[in-house]
């Protein structure tokens, strides 16, 4: 059964068309720079040999669809629906939705709380509406697994009356990602797995407590701001800063806003780079700066590890995702090394090796078992999709 997934950002459509019983990928690519100079779509394709660019304007969502139109029709694949990934489902989506005219009106009434990309998805959602009138749209969200997290644990201590009226909560994001996590640590261990935590570590990063299935925690909040120090965000910080970066810094709303989404984070305490890569590299030349953004990094994850641990109220299984998670020796290893004391212990050669597969890189003797999970949120967009639509 084959599946569309669609993931729109404001200047870029990501696609992929996909096969949820052998999981086999015929196409997939980005259109980048969407009204912006310089816009060209990347791709890969059973239908031709290699990677491919094509340079070309692409003024709106609608011309790039064009292409991706283009690409899956030469695989020669047809599709049961498209599923499209948003990334904030508010209050609207504690499940996975068949997009009617109604559903697609609550994407963009809940737009305001993630406004660079909910208006920019419904706009995707509306051309393949256009596009392909007789294939089923779904809307899977990113907040959706986290709906479930207990009250005490998505609940702000602000006044009810506020909280009610603005639909205050903690909405988490990375969901599908972490969804996927638990199901492919679960499929790795089987009966051993209970209580996992598991780390979406990219550009953006969270992490979510699962026992069972069940998410009892995740450290994004109300926003994709909170939590983990991120590429350029800075996470949790005393709310009360914000008042005194107005207040005293002089800094307008719009300004703090930037400050702690594009300029902050791994950025901001490396002075170098929101990259990993870049920091890792100018903490091995001796950069003080780039050590303190690794040491800061692990010290915060290693922290919300605890803190997730104590929502699952115990913790058997840690699994790294994501960029970082995935790719990061160094990370994985500094992060282990903070957490030695509650009996995790990775072995370095295992820790090592480079792979697409999930795979255990804990010690025998860990009292934890530590994973690598290749996240694929396609693969869980699809399989939403297959289930609702097939
Ligand atoms: P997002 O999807 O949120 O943009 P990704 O999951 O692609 O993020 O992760 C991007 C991060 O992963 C970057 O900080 C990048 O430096 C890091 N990363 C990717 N590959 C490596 C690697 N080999 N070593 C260290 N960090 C890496």
């Amino acid at each position: 059964m084959n599946v569309l997934v669609i993931n729109a950002g404001s200047s870029s459509l990501k696609f992929q068309l996909l096969d949820v019983d052998t999981r086999e990928v015929y196409a997939k690519g980005n259109c980048e720079r969407i009204g912006i100079d310089g816009s060209f779509v990347g791709y890969e394709s059973i239908a031709v040999e290699g990677k491919q660019k094509i340079e070309a304007p692409l003024p709106d969502h609608k011309t790039a669809m064009q292409y991706v139109i283009d690409i899956i029709n030469a695989t020669g694949k047809d599709f049961i629906g498209i599923g499209h990934r948003v990334v904030q489902g508010g209050w609207y989506f504690p499940e996975s939705k068949v997009v009617t005219d109604e559903s697609l009106g609550w994407v963009r009434e809940v737009a305001p709380l993630a406004p660079l990309h909910n208006y920019a998805e419904a706009d995707a959602i509306e051309v393949c509406r256009e596009l392909f009138p007789d294939k089923g749209n779904v809307v899977v969200a990113d907040t959706s697994f986290h709906y479930a997290i207990p009250e005490r644990a998505h609940r702000y201590a602000l006044p009810r009356d506020v909280v009610d009226k603005l639909h205050i909560r903690k909405y988490g994001a990375h969901g599908t990602s972490h969804r996927y996590i638990w199901r492919a640590t679960k499929e790795f261990l089987g009966d051993d797995c209970h209580k996992l935590v598991s780390c979406h570590l990219g550009s953006g990063a969270s992490l979510c407590a699962i026992t069972d299935g069940r998410n009892m925690d995740t450290t994004m909040g109300l926003t994709p701001l909170d939590g983990l120090i991120m590429g350029t965000r800075c996470g949790t910080i005393d709310p009360a800063t914000v008042c005194y970066l107005q207040r005293v810094g002089g800094y307008s709303v719009d300004e703090v806003d930037t400050m702690m989404n594009k300029q902050s984070g791994l950025l901001a305490v490396s002075g170098i780079s929101s990259d990993s890569r870049d920091i890792e590299l100018a903490a091995d030349d001796g950069d003080n700066n780039a050590r303190m953004a690794i040491e800061m990094f692990a010290y915060r994850t290693a922290q919300l590890v605890c803190e997730m641990a104590q929502a699952n109220e115990g913790i058997d299984t840690i699994a790294f995702s994501a960029g970082i998670g995935e790719n990061s020796s160094t990370m994985r290893a500094e992060i282990a090394k903070k957490l030695a004391w509650l009996g995790v212990k990775i072995d370095d050669e295992k820790n090592r090796v480079r792979s697409d597969k999930v795979r255990e890189i804990s010690a025998a003797d860990s009292k934890i078992r530590v994973l690598v999970v290749p996240t694929n949120e396609e693969y869980m967009i699809a399989l939403d999709v297959a289930e609702l639509l097939g």
